[in-house]
């Protein structure tokens, strides 16, 4: 056992919080888009049992139009019935009583409403009034909210609630396939396989216990207007909407927006950059496996694309149980960190039949990618796997009855904290002190990945305890280095990894 561990076993969970309280802000991601317009209208009797419309003008550009309607009187008994008429005079949808929130987009939209391009000039809500009293005065409130894209980030926050408030280590699948793509499950009658709706990915998921799940059809976006359903039905599980860009030179997940993107480069050299540098900082494109040999097995499934490459933040080194494989990402993910890159690894199972055993290749949720996220919400995922704030794990168990394994790693820098995927300002010599904690990996073996410069020990030790947590110490070297942690089985299988700290002068 290397002499500078110099404590081990059991601790406290307390430091881990003080750590994440210090060092994470805890503030919203982003501030809250305000209404483009605020409507307001005033009913009384005379609008008993009538329809009104309240009109408004959408402006060239606009990608969404999402409505939060509100009313005084429910007290009384007064009733207000929605409906949106879009510039062409088509009815969009009508909702009735049931629903005061709704958004509309050309790919998904509320439930009640049909997704349709937004086209400019004057669009009406449509008022139904069932019931309003001689004597009663309802006051209506319409917040109007234009997205000027399909980004996340240009949702309006009602839209996007997180499903769990607070920081936490929160787990999920990035890869998976419904029947929007190549995604299939028997039909209820088992006679044959058809194309899977979104539910059964949504049934499996919740089933093993993942906190998010991330659909990821083939150049298709159109699984989000499903999502839109079943999302307020899965309210523990989130749902996102992502994409797998499929392109004869390579695959790559896209998770953030649900516009539409070329996936059609003409060239490896070419590659998605046109595209790609149309989206915002709200969302994360990751290569997908891209040591697989392309050809009539798996067309254009091996990354052919430039790299380093401004517009990618991660790549998927563990693909289904490709682990330790000849197609495993893991090798090129090292090559291009030891190159200097800082990509996000992550993991995904890249299910295509969610009811398939958890025995079987690409089971839903194994591997997972579990990020440190400051809420359960698209947004924190997003910002948690940019930052690289995230492991994976590729236990063939999957978490349903288990406790969930966590790995955390953390360094100390001349007084500045930072977790994996955090890069710290390290002068040469100084000292750095790392910090890795493991919950639920008994018997499990903890191993240090590290540049040569870093001179740390290659192996920790084996866990022994529910939970344990580890120092170690370094000095700085005098270029950039980074250090990550792998957890191993008893026959050297990997298990875990985090990923890096890095730290440069
Ligand atoms: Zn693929
Ligand atoms: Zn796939």
């Amino acid at each position: 056992m290397p002499n500078n561990i110099f404590s081990r076993g059991c601790r406290s969970a307390r430091w881990v919080v003080s750590i994440l309280l210090g060092l994470l802000p805890l503030a919203p991601l982003q501030a809250e888009p305000l209404p483009d317009l605020v409507l307001q209208a005033s009913l009384n009797y005379a609008d008993h049992q009538t329809y009104r419309r309240v009109g408004f003008d959408v402006p060239p550009g606009v990608a969404r139009i999402t409505i939060e309607a509100s009313y005084t009187g429910s007290e009384e008994r007064t009733v207000v019935d929605f409906g949106l008429i879009d510039s062409e005079d088509q009815l969009v949808g009508w909702s009735g009583g049931n629903k005061r929130l709704f958004t509309v987009s050309a790919v998904d939209a509320s439930p009640s409403y049909s997704p349709r391009p937004i086209r400019s000039g004057r669009w009406n809500v449509l008022l139904g009034i069932p019931n309003i009293r001689p004597a009663s005065i309802s006051e209506l409130t319409l917040k109007v909210f234009f997205s000027r894209s399909l980004d996340i980030s240009q949702e309006p926050a009602a839209l996007r609630a997180p499903l769990k408030a607070g920081a936490g280590w929160y787990r999920g699948d990035l890869h998976t396939h419904t029947g929007h793509s190549d995604g299939s499950c028997p039909s209820l009658s088992l006679r044959k396989l058809v194309p899977c709706p979104v539910f059964k990915t949504a049934d499996m998921a919740a089933q093993r216990k993942l906190d998010f799940v991330v659909i990821t059809d083939h150049n298709a976006s159109s699984h989000a207007n499903a999502i839109r359903e079943l999302q307020p039905y899965y309210d523990h599980l989130l749902l996102i909407p992502g994409r797998e860009l499929t392109s004869f030179f390579g695959h790559a997940t896209i998770i953030g927006t649900v516009k539409e993107l070329d996936f059609k480069p003409h060239s490896p050299e070419q590659g998605w950059d046109a595209a790609l540098a149309a989206l915002d900082a709200s969302s994360f494109v990751s290569i997908n496996h891209p040591v697989r040999p392309s050809g009539e097995f798996c067309m254009g499934c091996g990354w052919r694309g430039p790299l380093p490459n401004p517009h990618l933040q991660g790549i998927e080194v563990v693909n289904g149980d490709d682990l330790g494989t000849p197609y495993s990402g893991l090798p090129f993910w090292q090559q291009a960190l030891d190159e200097g890159h800082r990509l996000t690894a992550v993991a995904g199972s890249d299910n295509h039949q969610p009811d398939q055993d958890a025995a079987n290749w690409g089971a839903l949720g194994r591997p997972a990618t579990v990020v440190f996220a400051s809420e359960l919400s698209q947004i924190a995922v997003i910002d948690a796997l940019r930052k690289g704030h995230a492991f994976i794990d590729m236990s063939k168990a999957l978490v349903t009855s288990a406790a969930p394994k966590i790995i955390e790693l953390w360094a100390e820098v001349n007084g500045a904290q930072g977790m994996m995927g955090d890069l710290l300002t390290a002068k040469a010599g100084q000292p750095i002190l790392l910090k890795v904690k493991v919950q639920n990996a008994q018997g499990l073996h903890l191993h240090l990945h590290a540049s040569p410069s870093l001179k740390l020990p290659a192996e920790i030790g084996a866990v022994t305890g529910a939970e344990a947590a580890y120092e170690l110490k370094a000095a700085a070297p005098t270029g950039k280095s980074w250090v990550f942690v792998e957890v191993r089985d008893a026959f050297g299988k990997l298990v875990m990894m985090s990923n890096p700290i890095y730290f440069q002068p």
